[in-house]
């Protein structure tokens, strides 16, 4: 910014222009030259002064090109210097004494320390009139200044100006050989790279060439090679007919539309039990055999239409020794074509797969056979790959887990069926086998979908790859649901048989005991009842071990019937005598008093006796008691009915069954579950049925039938 100090306009109109012209010298901010500092020495000596400065007034400041006696000043403030007065007029700026111009009053130059008295200076002007600094000189005295001193000034002034062109025109001089420097390198440059250009035109040409020659060597070794293929060639097809003939696979041409055999290898005349003679004859000729077989139509329709006939193990009735024999084939018969496009002859190549077939179908036999059984069994089979869990399984397999045929099952699947308490045993059972290379055996819980529980059996064996990585586990499973269950049965059914025995023991063992103790007096009114109870114990311990006699005897099919004919309403009357007699029940016979039957009277004596023992103690409280008898149309039947509390129908279909003992709202009765059970044999084996007809609070019925003769 100009601080101005003179107290009047100090920056001419033209001055934007005036400063362009001064940016043109490119001479401000540069540093000092001998040939400035030259000429403002010469202006303090000729002047006797002891400053003289070479200012280039610019825009803001004034830049100092040459300063001689002012230091090391490199510029001035333009408002400052009186440089910037001197610049406002072509003519020389004198102040012969300062302090008598009114405009440097303020200047600090004049008016400060430094003590400037006088000043004159000359405007350097450039050639098209702009003025852009002055050469000037300074004393700290006042001075007068003359005509000749201005125009000595102006002079100088003028040379400083000259030395200025001249060095503006040496810089663009120097501009203009930069220039002209730079264009001749890129010449150079371009000289350059189309010589390299040139040079690798050079090379491809050198190469191409080179690959021309070696392409002439190949072709004249290409026809020495063709020379020595044509005498290779003439040797394979020797080589092929020998390989043809000995080939382990039955190769054959047959030619014309009778399809004479042209050529035929060892192989297919084994094949065809035929020898060497057959060459040249008709295929139907040489082979009759084939009559009302498909091939020779086939044949005929590979030649008539050109297109390839494969067979994939087809069945073939050919001769050997005499006898026809069933051979199996993989064979193609291939259409050979002339020129033309027509077919003149087939190729006929077979192989052989008699053996294979035959081992495939033995193996289907054996897989019917093994599918059956695995049926018979209900086993099922499963495939479990360790690595990625999968399982493929049969159906019954499937249906051991409740699963229907399109279900979904891999190990994961499987793990979710198994009940909780179940899988950790599992999956070690599983690890064990595969760690020892041992068969597993697992038995486990599964929950079915329906939410019923089964027993499952699984059974397999680890499969093992060439590296001793388990791969597989290949097994049968089997639901064990009734075994399990019986096996329960059993148990508690040995505890309560134990039980049950224990009862009547103990009480005889009291008896006896009592009954010892009182030998000496035989005339004790307690020794009847003792005996009238050691009686019954023991005639309760008889019907047990009866009982389990019986149970013994069914189950090893020894129950042997001795069948007689007897009327059932006198086997009726005759049984249950102690029933009669305790009185408290009374058996009513009912029905068909006449009807008879052909069957064993012990055992089904047995039986009623069961019905009716059971009245009596599940429904102590009905005082009648019905035997009724029926003569239907093909069979006598027989029920024992009481009015008792009935049975709930949802127990009904269980009460037959071996060890089936019914809860009796929390009332205990004795008894092994076996009466009914061993009745219900009786009469199967008598070819009869039995049953049971109940309402709860109304009684039940307990019936069977026995077939008319
Ligand atoms: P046990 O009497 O030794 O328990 P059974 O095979 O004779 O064995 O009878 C099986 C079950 O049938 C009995 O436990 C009982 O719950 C039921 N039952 C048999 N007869 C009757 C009946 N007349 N009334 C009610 N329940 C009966």
């Amino acid at each position: 910014m100009i601080e101005n100090t003179f107290g009047i306009n100090i920056v001419p109109e033209n001055d934007t222009k005036r400063i362009d012209a001064l940016r043109r010298y490119r001479i401000t901010d540069t540093p000092a030259e001998d040939s400035f500092d030259g000429i403002a020495r010469l202006a303090t000596q000729i002047f006797n002064v002891p400053i003289s400065l070479l200012s280039l007034v610019d825009a803001e400041s004034v830049f100092f090109k040459a300063n001689i006696g002012m230091g090391n000043a490199k510029e001035a403030n333009r408002g400052k210097s009186l440089c910037a007065l001197a610049i406002l007029d072509h003519e020389v700026t004198v102040f012969e004494d300062a302090l008598k111009e009114p405009c440097l009053m303020s200047n600090p130059n004049v008016m400060g320390d430094f003590g400037l008295r006088f000043y004159a200076g000359a405007p350097l002007i450039t050639h098209d009139g702009f003025l852009i600094g002055t050469l000037c000189i300074i004393d700290k005295k006042t001075r007068e200044f003359s005509e000749s001193d201005r125009k000595i000034l102006e002079g100088l002034a003028a040379t400083a100006m000259e030395q200025i062109e001249l060095r503006r025109s040496s810089l663009d001089k120097i501009d203009e050989l930069k220039k002209s420097n730079l264009q001749l390198t890129n010449t150079e440059l371009d000289l350059k790279s189309a010589i390299e250009e040139l040079a690798a035109i050079n090379e491809e040409m050198e190469a191409t060439n080179e690959e021309l020659h070696t392409a002439n060597e190949n072709v004249s070794k290409s026809y020495d090679l063709t020379v020595v293929l044509n005498k290779n060639l003439q040797n394979s097809e020797l080589r092929l007919k020998s390989f043809i003939s000995k080939a382990p696979i039955a190769f054959g041409i047959l030619t014309g539309e009778d399809l004479a055999i042209e050529v035929a290898n060892d192989m297919i005349l084994k094949i065809w039990g035929k020898d060497k003679r057959i060459l040249g004859k008709p295929i139907e000729e040489a082979l009759p055999e084939l009559k009302g077989q498909p091939y020779i139509p086939i044949l005929e329709n590979v030649f008539k239409t050109g297109i390839t006939y494969v067979g994939d193990s087809a069945h073939v009735k050919l001769e050997s020794e005499g006898d026809l024999k069933d051979c199996y084939f993989d064979f193609i018969y291939e259409p050979l074509k002339n020129n033309e496009g027509e077919t003149v002859a087939i190729i006929v190549i077979a192989n052989e797969v008699t053996d294979r077939i035959l081992k495939k179908q033995e193996m289907e036999v054996l897989n019917k056979q093994m599918e059956i059984a695995l049926h018979a069994g209900q086993l099922g089979s499963y495939n479990l790959n360790l690595i990625t869990g999968e399982i493929s399984s049969s159906d019954q397999c499937k249906a051991n887990y409740g699963l229907t045929n399109d279900s979904k099952l891999d190990f994961d699947d499987l793990m979710h069926i198994v009940v909780p308490e179940y899988r950790e045993v599992l999956n070690e059972k599983i690890n064990l086998s595969i760690k020892n290379n041992t068969p597993l055996h697992a038995e486990y819980l599964v929950k079915w979908p329906d939410e019923s529980l089964h027993w499952i059996n699984a059974a397999g064996l680890p499969n093992y790859d060439e590296h001793g990585n388990a791969t597989h586990i290949i097994g049968v499973t089997v639901d064990i649901t009734k075994r399990k269950n019986y096996e329960t049965q059993k148990d508690d059914f040995l505890s309560i048989a134990s039980h049950e025995l224990k009862t009547p023991i103990t009480s005889l063992k009291a008896s006896i005991q009592l009954l010892s103790r009182l030998k000496d007096k035989p005339t004790h009114e307690m020794i009847p009842k003792l005996i009238d109870q050691s009686a019954k114990s023991l005639e309760k311990l008889s019907t047990l071990v009866d009982e389990l006699l019986n149970l013994n005897r069914l189950s090893g099919g020894n129950l042997e019937l001795k069948k007689e004919v007897f009327t059932v309403s006198e086997m009726l009357d005759a049984c249950c005598d102690d029933i009669r007699i305790a009185g408290k029940h009374h058996l009513l016979l009912k029905g068909d008093l006449e009807a008879t039957i052909f069957a064993d009277l012990q055992r089904i004596d047995q039986v009623v006796v069961n019905f009716v023992n059971n009245a009596v103690k599940y429904a102590p409280l009905s005082e009648e008691i019905h035997l009724i008898v029926e003569k239907l149309e093909d069979c006598v039947k027989v029920s024992v009915k009481d009015f008792g509390d009935g049975i709930d129908s949802q127990i009904q279909p269980f009460l037959f069954d071996r060890y089936y003992r019914a809860n009796h709202n929390g009332k205990k009765y004795s008894g092994l579950g076996l009466g009914l059970y061993i009745s219900s044999e009786i009469i199967k084996r008598h070819g009869g049925e039995i049953g049971v007809e109940s309402r709860v609070g109304e009684g039940s019925s307990f019936w069977f039938t026995i077939p008319s003769i």
